[in-house]
C-alpha cells in the first residue's frame, strides 16, 4: 500500500519540493523558495530531519534563490540553485553537513564560457566530473579535481557539451552510467553523451544518441537495475547490463508500473510522469506535480511445486454485482459514453483485479461457458488458472471478491503441478499490474475465436445525429455492430487473411496500391515491405468511432466508421462486408486507392473472403441473424425499414469469387 510524504510531515504548511535524492536511509527534498531550504527525511523511522538552512552554514551562508536539482555522489551534496547561478558542493560524510566550494561565479554574467553559471538547470557528478546544464543550450563541465575550496566561486570549466532542447528552467534530469551521461527533459526528450569524448576546452561535444518522447527521468538503482519514467508516466525498469548504442533504451523492460493504491483509498490511481525518481529498499519514490509517494513495489516469490491442486470456482449467479450492458433501453448518453461502453477487439472477454475484486466483462452477444481465468505473473512464463467460471452472459459484467492470501495456491495450466505466491496478500495494493489475465476456455468453440483476434482496436459509439446524414445509434444497433466488428477483426486475425494480403498478387491479379493508383512509386504499387507495414497497422488499427449512416452506403477516413441499416442484417446475407470493408479501408486510402475501388484490392478481398466462410458453416464468431434477431426489429424502430427481398438472399450462395480459386489451387495446411 502506498502513501504520501506531504508537507504536514515536515510540519509545514505548503511546500515546492522540485527534486530529491536518496543517500541511506536520509531522503532529501528540495524545498524550491525565494529562500529554499533542503528538506530531510529518515526513511527507515519515517520522521522528518532537521532542514538544511543554506544561511546556517558556515563558508556559505548565503540564500537558495529556487532549487531545481540535487545529487549526492562520494559523500558530497550538490545542490544547484538556479536563481543564485551557482552549484554548492557540501559534504555530508558526517553528522553536520559543511560546506566545500561553489561551481560558478554566483552572477549569470561574466565570462559565461569559461566560468560563470548562467542559471543552474540540474546538477549530477560521477568521479571524474560534475555535470551542470545551464539556459544556453549546454552542458558545463567541471573536473572533479578542480572542486576545492581554494576555487570557490572562479573553477574554470573544463568542457561544454551541447544540450539543444534546455533553456529557461528546463528541469533536465541527468544520470551517468558508465561512459555515457543520459540526459532527459520533462518532454521526454533524452540525449547521451559519451564521457570519453570529453576533452579541455572542448566546446559543443554532440550527442552520440537523441530520441524524443522518450523519458523524462532515468534512474540508475544499485540493484543492478535502471528505472525510467516514461512520457505517459509508466515507470519501467531495464536491466543496466542491457543498456547499449543501437537505442537509447534496451528492447525488453523487467518490470512495468502503471497504477498504484494510496492508504485510505480505494480505487487506484495512475502514475503521474515523474518529475524525480529513486529507490528505497523495495520502494519506489516518486515525485510528481509537487507531491512524492513512496509506493512498494513487490516482487512475488513463486513456489512451483508438483503438488496438485484444485482451482478456486466461481458461479456467475453468486457475482457480488452483475450489469449488463448494450441492453435496449439503454440510454443513448450512456452509450455513446465511451469511458463506459468501449471494447477492445482482442479483449471481447476481459478480466481485472482491483484490490480483492475481480472483474469480468463479456462483449460477446452469445453466452460463453466452462471458463478459466487464466493468470499469468508478469515476467514469467507460467500461466495458472486463478479461478474456474461456469458461464458469462452476452454484454454483461460481473465482479467477484476474491479473496487470495500467501497461501492461495493456483494450479499450472499444464497440469504439472502448482504455485503458491509468496507475497501475494500485499499485491492487491502493488503499483503494478502484477498479474496478466485472460480468460479463455478449452471447450467453448466461440471463445477459442474470440482469443484468435489479434487485431488491437477499441471500439466504441459515436454521438453523430445529423438529418439524412447520420442516425442516432439505439442499442440493438450497438450489439449488431458489435458482432460485425468482431467478425470483420476475426476474419482479418486469420491465417487465411494473412495468406492472401501476402500473396495480393496471385490472388487478385494485381499488387495492392496507394492514392496514385496502379503505378509504379511511392503511393502506387506496393513493394514487399508495404505488405509487411499495412498488414501490422490494420491489426494495431488504434479507435474506431462507429455510427449509423443514412446516405445509401456508409462513410468512412480517420476514426470514422459509419454504416446504413441495411448492412445490419445484410451482412449475414448477400450485401457482405463489402461496404464495410470499403468504410474501414478509407482511414488509409481514397477511392483511386486499392483500399475502396469496387474490385481490386481490400474491398473485394475482404468481402470474397466473408462469402468465402460463408460457406463454411461455424467458420466465423457470428453467423446466424438470429441471435441478435437485427432484422425482425420493426421498421419503426430503426433508422430505415428492412428490406425483405434483402433478408432472403443467402449468403453461401455468392458467386465463385478469386478468394474461393486461391483457396480450391492453394489450401490452407489443416490446422
Ligand atoms: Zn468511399
Amino acid at each position: 500500500m502506498g502513501s504520501e510524504l506531504t508537507a504536514g510531515n515536515f510540519g509545514l504548511k505548503t511546500w515546492n519540493s522540485t527534486a530529491m535524492v536518496v543517500n541511506g536511509d536520509v531522503l532529501y527534498i528540495a524545498n524550491s523558495q525565494a529562500e529554499s531550504n533542503i528538506l530531510r527525511y529518515d526513511l527507515k523511522q519515517k520522521r522528518a530531519l532537521s532542514a538544511i538552512d543554506p544561511v546556517k552554514i558556515s563558508g556559505l551562508a548565503k540564500k537558495w534563490d529556487s532549487l531545481n536539482d540535487l545529487e549526492i555522489q562520494a559523500g558530497r551534496l550538490y545542490v544547484a540553485n538556479y536563481g543564485s547561478n551557482r552549484i554548492d558542493i557540501l559534504d555530508i560524510s558526517s553528522e553536520q553537513p559543511s560546506f566545500i566550494m561553489a561551481l560558478g561565479t554566483g552572477v549569470w554574467w561574466g565570462d559565461a564560457l569559461n566560468y560563470s553559471l548562467v542559471h543552474s538547470n540540474a546538477v549530477t557528478a560521477d568521479d571524474r566530473y560534475v555535470y551542470v546544464p545551464d539556459i544556453e543550450g549546454r552542458i558545463n563541465v567541471w573536473r572533479q579535481s578542480d572542486v576545492t575550496a581554494q576555487n570557490h566561486l572562479k573553477a574554470r570549466k573544463f568542457a561544454r557539451l551541447s544540450l539543444p532542447g534546455c533553456a529557461r528552467n528546463c528541469n533536465a534530469r541527468m544520470e551517468v552510467m558508465g561512459d555515457y551521461l543520459y540526459t532527459s527533459l520533462p518532454d521526454g526528450m533524452t540525449y547521451v553523451h559519451d564521457i570519453n569524448q570529453i576533452q579541455e576546452n572542448g566546446n559543443n561535444i554532440t550527442p552520440i544518441l537523441t530520441e524524443t518522447n522518450l523519458s523524462a527521468v532515468m534512474h540508475r538503482h544499485n540493484d543492478g537495475l535502471v528505472y525510467v519514467s516514461r512520457n505517459d508516466g509508466t515507470v519501467e525498469s531495464y536491466r543496466e547490463k542491457s543498456f547499449n548504442l543501437d537505442s537509447i533504451l534496451p528492447n525488453k523492460s523487467e518490470d512495468t508500473f502503471r497504477d498504484y493504491i494510496l492508504k485510505g483509498q480505494n480505487q487506484s490511481s495512475r502514475i503521474a510522469k515523474a518529475s524525480d525518481l529513486y529507490i528505497y529498499g523495495q520502494n519506489l519514490l516518486h515525485m510528481a506535480n509537487q507531491k512524492i509517494h513512496i509506493l512498494p513495489m513487490l516482487t512475488l516469490q513463486q513456489n512451483k511445486s508438483t503438488q496438485l491442486n484444485q482451482a478456486m470456482i466461481l458461479t456467475e449467479s453468486q457475482a457480488r454485482e452483475r450489469s449488463r450492458v448494450l441492453q435496449d433501453g439503454e440510454s443513448w448518453e450512456t452509450l455513446t459514453n465511451s469511458s463506459q461502453r468501449h471494447v477492445y477487439m482482442d479483449k471481447i472477454l476481459s478480466a481485472t483485479l482491483n484490490g480483492n475484486r475481480l472483474h469480468l466483462q463479456s462483449y460477446s452477444a452469445v453466452p460463453v461457458r466452462d471458463l478459466q481465468i487464466r493468470a499469468k505473473i508478469k515476467n514469467s512464463e507460467d500461466w495458472v488458472i486463478l479461478a474456474k467460471l461456469d458461464q458469462l452472459t452476452p454484454f454483461s459484467k460481473a465482479n467477484f471478491g476474491l479473496k487470495l492470501t500467501d497461501q492461495s495456491r493456483f494450479p499450472l495450466l499444464d497440469g504439472t503441478g502448482s504455485i503458491q505466491l509468496a507475497g501475494l496478500s500485499q499485491t492487491t495494493q502493488n503499483p503494478s499490474n502484477v498479474f496478466d489475465l485472460k480468460i479463455s476456455s478449452e471447450t467453448d468453440e466461440h471463445v477459442k475465436k474470440l482469443n484468435q483476434i489479434k487485431a488491437k482496436w477499441k471500439i466504441y459509439f459515436g454521438t453523430y445525429d445529423e438529418p439524412n446524414k447520420w442516425c442516432r445509434i439505439t442499442p440493438v444497433y450497438a450489439r449488431e455492430w458489435v458482432m460485425m466488428m468482431t467478425n470483420l477483426a476475426y476474419m482479418l486475425s486469420t491465417p487465411e487473411f494473412e495468406t492472401l494480403w501476402f500473396n495480393h498478387k496471385a490472388v487478385m491479379g494485381h499488387d495492392f496500391f496507394g492514392n496514385d493508383g496502379q503505378v509504379e512509386g511511392p503511393n502506387g504499387f506496393f513493394q514487399p515491405e508495404d505488405y509487411v507495414r499495412i498488414y501490422r497497422e490494420i491489426l494495431n488499427r488504434n479507435e474506431i468511432n462507429l455510427g449509423i449512416t443514412n446516405m445509401g452506403g456508409g462513410l468512412g477516413g480517420g476514426a470514422v466508421l459509419g454504416v446504413d441499416t441495411w448492412l445490419f442484417y445484410g451482412h449475414y446475407r448477400l450485401s457482405g462486408y463489402r461496404i464495410i470493408a470499403h468504410e474501414f479501408g478509407h482511414h488509409w486510402g481514397g477511392h483511386n486507392s486499392a483500399w475502396a475501388m469496387s474490385n481490386y484490392g481490400f474491398e473485394a478481398m475482404v468481402d470474397w473472403l466473408n462469402f468465402y466462410f460463408q460457406r463454411r458453416p461455424g467458420s466465423i464468431p457470428y453467423m446466424d441473424p438470429n441471435v441478435n434477431t437485427f432484422h425482425l426489429t420493426p421498421d419503426s424502430a430503426l433508422c430505415q425499414g428492412v428490406n425483405q427481398n434483402m433478408v432472403k438472399g443467402v449468403a453461401l450462395t455468392a458467386p465463385w469469387n478469386k478468394v474461393d480459386e486461391y483457396f480450391k489451387n492453394n489450401p490452407m495446411p489443416k490446422q
